[in-house]
């Protein structure tokens, strides 16, 4: 399904012209036009899901087989240091499209990207709680 009102619908289904790095019958990868650093490309389904908590698994998986051939690709033509790939899942994590993508941000050594925060501690507290809602 496509959403009439959504910006990567009609990216990613050719309705809007972008740089496109690859497409097939399920994803294109796109430049993306605010670029953290030099190849920063996004990795778009053709259908439309908001964010990870919809998309159907199979298509999820075909997602992350492809960031690994793209992050191999790229890693080869743009000879960068390293590679961070990431998602976004609502507006608390940063999400500021709201059709599933999959950021690919090349890195270079001592590059200005950030992408750090600040580690916290695990208490025996956390880690019990967290632990009894989701472990087993
Ligand atoms: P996020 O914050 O994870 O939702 O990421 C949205 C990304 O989409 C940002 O990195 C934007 O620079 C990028 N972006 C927004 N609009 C466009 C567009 N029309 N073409 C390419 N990239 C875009
Ligand atoms: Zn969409």
């Amino acid at each position: 399904m496509k959403d009439v009102n959504c910006i990567f619908c009609k990216i990613a289904n050719g309705e809007i012209p972008s740089a496109t790095l690859y497409e097939d019958e399920d994803f294109r990868v796109i430049l993306d036009l605010g670029p953290a650093s030099k190849g920063h490309a996004l990795i778009l389904p053709k259908e439309h899901f908001a964010n990870v908590f919809e998309m159907p698994e199979e298509l999820a998986a075909k997602a992350f087989v492809l960031a690994k051939r793209m992050a191999a690709k790229m890693k080869d033509a743009l000879d960068c240091d390293g590679m961070n790939i990431l998602q976004n899942n609502g507006t608390a994590a940063g999400q500021t499209v709201f059709h599933f993508h999959m950021h690919l941000i090349p890195r270079y050594d001592n590059d200005q990207v950030g992408l750090t925060w600040i580690p916290g501690s695990l208490s025996e507290e956390m880690k019990e709680e967290i632990l009894s809602k989701l472990a087993g």
